[in-house]
């Protein structure tokens, strides 16, 4: 025998099994001719994916007796619930995120390592959706210079568009720019975003047309958004949500102007000291908004009308707004969410009438959660605090000065990790590796942090679990810093008014991931999933490539 012929008869094998799977798989079962096709994918006309900015996955159980039957109840009774879904990776912010949910994959693979970032190759600040070489459409500042380019690899949204030889549609809109932005990947028809102060208008980016299509200008000229310059009341009478703490407490923060942080919240009175139409974004009537665009983007973009299955990516940003001001235990969010549960319903009922009911495919969930605000933790005798980085910033460069006698090694610090000059440490004929573990050392004896790792650790480790695997998930090679801090559990940067996210810790991590309609199981699970399975799920059920950095799985429980 030739020496090459065993991998040829190995491959003569191969293709003869395969082939009689496929001539199996086209027999007709009880006399009825089945599509070859339905054996290998499912295809809803319209993929529905929807992100709550900033949801923790117990506002579902915790407001659960207040929502109705057809909002988060709908996807949770006939859909499929993942209980325990966690992002893999910090830092966990909303271009991350967003990024993470449609590429199904981490900071460390496709290179969104922040919201803003220092960028070491231009020795720059970047924003993580920022984009000169584009113009603006629809305003003439400068909001909507902006494309996907800094994501350097594909969404499930480009896979499904090059799947469908670019017929199957991909409309993405958010408050945020970055919400719709990354979701839509590289390929969308359009992404739309909100600018406010004295506009008031739905935009978007020359990356993707030139103008406006007319439905987008009628609905900006339809006075939608100046509708909602009317107080913020609670939704139900405020002394039935007893699942939040008081509404007037110290560790709520304020709109320009007010006195106390309690309802109701009068925006007209309030609406030209707060930026004009920015003030709509801090509260619930900015997810209404966002939900009325999205319903007219179904007849306006014509989506989800023909058999060829398009993609309606939309990203509730009031939430984190909201939850940035006032925090996780207020009446406020519970507010929001109970609003935000009708303004889905909405949706949803929507997406009956012009998709139809079974013929659309929907997910939910969040691009990172939030910690309970520290001083109230601490309040009820929990562990927790805040740590100032001016503080933190003024202790370094005495360490620095004493050790290497100069201040210049530092180049930035920005979420949560610390930029060396490599050039100042070549010159001075330092090992990088060891700058590294010095400075980290000093850092570990500061009050506030609990570890820190060296980027010399995540080149050279593979972290299988906990806090070091969720830094290495957010470690890129290329884009990250030199080290890498982790604040104590309950700790964070941020002023003593309201929550934030951005950490490894399980409170920024636990997000809801809600699957329902067409070709989704009925059921819930407690065993962990993370966000990079979200995109590969969805691949799995429309059978198309899943995005070319794709580190998750599919959840194969979801798929019927
Ligand atoms: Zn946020």
């Amino acid at each position: 025998m030739h020496k090459n012929s065993l991998p040829l008869l190995l491959l003569a094998i191969f293709l003869t099994y395969n082939t009689y799977d496929l001539v199996a798989q086209k027999k007709p079962k009880n006399g009825t001719k089945v599509e070859n096709s339905d054996y290998l994918r499912v295809s809803p006309k319209l993929v529905v994916g929807i992100v709550v900015d900033q949801m923790r996955y117990d506002y579902l159980t915790r407001f659960w007796t207040h929502f109705e039957d057809d909002g988060f109840k709908r996807l949770v009774n006939d859909g499929f619930n993942c209980k325990n879904n966690h992002f893999n990776y910090a830092p966990t912010s909303t271009g991350p995120g967003h990024t993470s949910v449609y590429t199904g994959t981490t900071p460390a693979t496709h290179g969104i390592i922040g919201n803003n970032w220092y960028d070491k190759e231009t020795d720059q600040e970047v924003y993580c959706a920022s984009d000169d070489t584009y113009n603006s459409v629809g305003t003439t500042t400068d909001a909507g210079k902006m494309s996907p380019h800094r994501m350097i690899v594909t969404t499930v949204t480009d896979q499904l568009r090059l799947h469908t030889q670019m017929r199957g549609k991909t409309i993405a809109i958010a408050l945020k720019d970055r919400g719709a932005v990354l979701p839509g990947g590289h390929t969308a028809n359009a992404a739309y975003w909100f600018y406010g102060m004295g506009e008031g208008n739905w935009i978007t980016s020359s990356f993707y047309m030139e103008n406006l299509p007319k439905w987008v200008n009628d609905f900006n000229a339809s006075n939608t958004a100046e509708n909602y310059k009317k107080p913020w009341t609670t939704l139900k009478d405020i002394n039935t949500y007893l699942e939040s703490g008081l509404d007037n407490n110290k560790y709520e923060g304020l709109f320009t102007g007010q006195t106390a942080p309690t309802f109701p919240h009068d925006l007209p009175s309030l609406w030209n000291s707060n930026g004009k139409f920015d003030i709509i974004k801090a509260t619930p009537y900015g997810n209404s908004i966002t939900a009325d665009f999205a319903i007219a983007a179904l007849d306006g973009e014509d989506l989800g009308s023909d058999p060829i299955t398009d993609f309606l990516a939309v990203s509730f940003s009031s939430t984190d707004y909201v939850g940035h001001k006032y925090g996780v235990n207020s009446k406020e969010i519970q507010d929001t969410y109970v609003r935000l549960d009708r303004d889905l319903a909405r949706l949803f009922k929507a997406l009956d009438k012009k998709v139809g009911e079974n013929e659309y495919t929907l997910f939910l969930t969040a691009d990172h959660a939030a910690i309970n605000v520290p001083a109230y933790l601490k309040d009820q005798k929990i562990p927790a605090g805040y740590m100032e980085t001016g503080n933190l910033m003024k202790k370094l460069k005495e360490f620095l000065k004493y050790k290497y006698g100069t201040t210049d090694l530092i180049k930035n610090i920005s979420n949560y990790q610390l930029f060396l000059d490599h050039d100042v440490i070549n010159n001075l004929d330092m090992e990088l590796g060891d700058v590294q573990e010095e400075i980290a050392k000093e850092l570990l004896n500061y009050k506030g942090i609990d570890r820190v790792y060296t980027a010399k650790q995540m080149w050279q480790n593979e972290y299988k679990e906990g806090i070091p695997s969720i830094l290495q998930n957010g470690y890129n090679q290329k884009r990250s810093g030199d080290i890498l801090m982790v604040l104590k559990p309950g700790t964070i940067s941020y002023p003593v008014t309201g929550s934030t996210h951005g950490s490894p810790q399980i409170y920024d991590t636990h997000v809801p991931l809600l699957f329902y309609g067409k070709g989704i199981r009925k059921g819930s699970t407690t065993v962990r999933t993370e966000i990079p399975d979200i995109a590969p799920t969805i691949s799995a059920l429309l059978g198309i490539a899943f995005p070319n950095g794709t580190t998750g799985n599919p959840i194969s429980k979801v798929l019927q």
